[in-house]
């Protein structure tokens, strides 16, 4: 399936939430699910009752979405999921939370994740001293994850640290602004996980 490259926003009407896909626009007034909280296209307003199958599929594409991903690497996600103990839908959620680029965009060093993979996949992270330039990368817990020496003085970086430093990190992560590092405290529990979504409906998704 290839990459979605149309505007960000309709995606977020599409599902009906904000998806955070833009960065600080949105959570200004400015973003498209404030203003219009409608479906795209010429019969939006007017779009009728989900269907059961309808509705699970919504749920999937908007986690899928939230995460910025495709069917195929989404898909492989579950997979792993499906293979681990536990409930699926909350090892699905931390498995997808664990990814580098998530875990970078968490910390504040992206204002989106597209942006946060940009700078992972640009070479600027490293994962306890190696560089890592794979966004899938699944960090563990205590894993250590800075920004690279040569990289520190880069503007974007800088300026989304200063302005996410006033912002509160998940428990589950620690970032010092000043040192540009961060830890992996712990692996993300379910309510440690802010997701628009009921991950139950993306299972049920999956497994029909
Ligand atoms: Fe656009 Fe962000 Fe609002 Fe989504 S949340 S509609 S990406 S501004």
């Amino acid at each position: 399936m290839s990459r979605y490259t149309g505007p960000v926003c309709r995606l977020c009407r599409a599902e009906g939430t904000k998806l955070f896909l833009k960065g600080d626009r949105c959570y200004t007034e400015k973003c498209a699910i404030a203003r219009r909280n409608n479906k795209p296209g010429q019969h939006g307003a007017r779009r009728g009752k989900e269907s059961e199958y309808g509705l699970r599929l919504r749920e999937k594409q908007k986690l899928r979405r939230f995460y910025c991903m495709n069917e195929s690497q989404f898909r492989r996600f579950y997979t792993m999921a499906t293979k681990m103990p536990g409930q699926t839908g909350h090892n699905f959620l931390q498995l997808l939370e664990r990814r580098l680029d998530n875990v970078v965009y968490r910390m504040g060093l992206g204002v989106s994740r597209r942006q946060a993979r940009q700078i992972v996949r640009h070479g600027h992270v490293l994962v306890n001293g190696r560089k890592v330039d794979i966004p899938s990368y699944l960090v563990k817990a205590g894993d250590k994850i800075e920004i690279s020496e040569k990289s520190r003085d880069l503007m974007v970086i800088k300026e989304n640290a200063e302005a996410a430093s006033v912002r509160t990190l998940p428990a589950w992560l620690e970032f010092d602004v000043e040192r540009m590092e961060g830890r992996v405290v712990s692996l993300p529990t379910r309510d440690q996980i802010e997701v628009p979504v009921t991950e139950q409906l993306v299972v049920e998704f999956y497994a029909r």
